[in-house]
């Protein structure tokens, strides 16, 4: 298959889009971005790459780092994992308050905001004063890559504006849900959503998760294949938030957004992609990722289903 000329292709398809949707403004730092960005990569087994756009234009991962914090943390809780977090799709928008109060501050999964903190305060345990660190390596090593880094004014921004995410974690640890100390969660929370990564190093990240859980170049092996299993499982059905049955209906393939724009999605036995673009659909996922995806499975026949 000539994934370049299908790559150029969608490139010139999703152009008319860029008039629509509205990039993240919950924060300042990232209401900033220029909204026409655009890039799309793929990382197949063999090591071979393909891009178009500005493949290596770094952005705000944000919810992305969801899948990362996830992958570190079920290999050392295992089943544990299911007593403080669930694994059904919300059906709400990311940062919801109302569920996780009706459901006794144990999150819907771990994709939503909710979710993700408490896999945070799951590490922090573990981790001791040295989570973020640890985050940070986790990424380089199933990147191959020790570029990767966070972006000191995104946390900035996020940690005095992120009013509702204060409030989810207060809440949970009302429900005894949260261990440790909610500030210094919540400090590597922000710093995790604000690691910047560009397409090519996010589609290279996410390898692994095509594989079963091994680095087909690096040999690698980073979870078990249940383990992978049940992450690709959990993108698939909570990855887009509550618009993760129309990612699935559009797309076809287990995936995960985040509100700077960038959507990482797995081919199984096959490749990695990321796509960039940092406006946003009403559901907070990237509006022209998105149909830049729909256009790759119709294209390549590529969708699981
Ligand atoms: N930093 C964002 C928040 O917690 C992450 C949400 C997202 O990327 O969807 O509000």
């Amino acid at each position: 298959m000539n994934y370049q000329k299908i790559l150029e292709e969608i490139k010139k398809e999703i152009k008319p889009l860029f008039k629509d949707g509205k990039v993240a403004d919950y924060i300042p730092a990232l209401k900033r971005v220029k909204p026409t960005h655009f890039a799309m990569s793929l990382q197949l087994f063999n090591g071979a790459t393909y891009s178009v756009g500005e493949e290596n234009c770094k952005f705000s991962i944000q919810s992305i780092s969801k899948v990362f914090t996830y992958a570190m943390a079920l290999p050392i809780y295992k089943k544990e994992i299911y007593k403080r977090i669930n694994h059904e799709p919300s059906g709400n928008p990311f940062n919801s308050l109302v569920q996780l109060e009706y459901e006794n501050g144990i999150p819907r999964n771990p994709f939503i905001n909710a979710g993700a903190i408490v896999i945070t305060d799951m590490l922090e345990s573990v981790y001791k004063g040295k989570t973020f660190s640890k985050i940070l390596e986790y990424i380089k090593e199933v990147s191959d890559n020790n570029e990767i880094d966070y972006d000191k004014e995104v946390a900035l921004s996020e940690s005095q504006f992120g009013f509702r995410n204060i409030a989810l974690v207060n809440m949970m640890k009302s429900f005894t849900n949260i261990s440790n100390d909610t500030t210094k969660v919540m400090d590597i929370y922000f710093k995790q959503c604000s690691i910047s990564m560009s397409t090519k190093e996010l589609s290279r990240a996410v390898l692994y998760l095509a594989n079963h859980g091994v680095d087909p170049i690096t040999k690698k092996r980073f979870l078990n294949e249940s383990q992978a299993k049940r992450l690709n499982s959990l993108m698939l059905t909570c990855g887009h938030y509550d618009a993760s049955g129309d990612f699935a209906f559009r797309v076809g393939l287990p995936g995960k957004s985040g509100v700077g724009g960038g959507i990482v999605a797995i081919v199984p036995n096959l490749m990695s992609i990321c796509v960039w673009s940092p406006k946003l659909n009403d559901k907070g996922n990237s509006l022209v990722g998105t149909k830049a995806l729909e256009l790759f499975t119709t294209k390549t026949r590529l969708s699981i289903f």
